[in-house]
């Protein structure tokens, strides 16, 4: 467990040859390893050739975890607008529910940048609709589970509501699939753009 802790602390880029399965390792910072735009232009990626067989074919390219509510990196975050976690889904990516207190921060916070608070704001719908959805899945815990994290959610986005009503129906960036869950919820009639 010592080693495993260990290698926690390290961010790691990790390339494995299609060739010869050879690993290829480079360090790299938490935030190097937090931001998208940044981790993709560092020197090992899909096409680097492999150190053992020089082959460029790669089987997998794995990037680390990174917590991106760590103060400086959702910081960062939020004011920069050029820096993603990830460019695509990055409202699902921030669906945490045990950083409610940091999601709805940013969204209050006047300093986030509109772009930043349009995906906080998703995110938000992404919550509720996680707990909230249908499904014959879940067993009775973790049903109770959901209800009670729906309870604690769905104040807040009835509280937020012009914001995302804003949001969801003029800039449409909130899938369809999410609003028909989640606006009957907190008071919001239309589905369509
Ligand atoms: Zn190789």
């Amino acid at each position: 467990m010592e080693n495993y802790s260990e290698d926690r602390e390290k961010f790691v880029i990790r390339r494995t040859c299609k060739n010869c399965q050879n690993i290829n390792e480079l360090e790299i910072t938490e935030r190097e390893a937090a931001f998208e735009e940044i981790r993709s232009q560092k020197e090992l990626n899909w096409n680097t050739p492999c150190k053992k067989c020089n082959s460029t074919s790669c089987t997998s390219l794995s990037y680390p975890f990174v917590n991106y509510y760590k103060k400086e990196i959702f910081e960062e975050w939020k004011y920069n607008e050029k820096l993603h976690f990830y460019c695509q889904d990055e409202d699902i990516i921030l669906a945490d529910i045990d950083n409610l207190d940091n999601i709805l921060e940013g969204i209050d916070n006047e300093k986030t940048l509109f772009c930043k608070k349009s995906i906080l704001l998703e995110t938000l719908c992404v919550l509720l609709y996680d707990n909230t959805f249908y499904s014959d899945e879940f067993n009775m815990d973790e049903e109770a589970d959901r209800k009670l994290n729906a309870e604690i959610l769905r104040p807040e986005l009835i509280k937020r509501k012009d914001k995302i009503e804003k949001l969801g129906i003029d800039l449409g960036y909130i899938s369809d699939y999410i609003k028909e869950v989640v606006f009957p919820q907190i008071g919001i009639n239309k589905l369509k753009t």
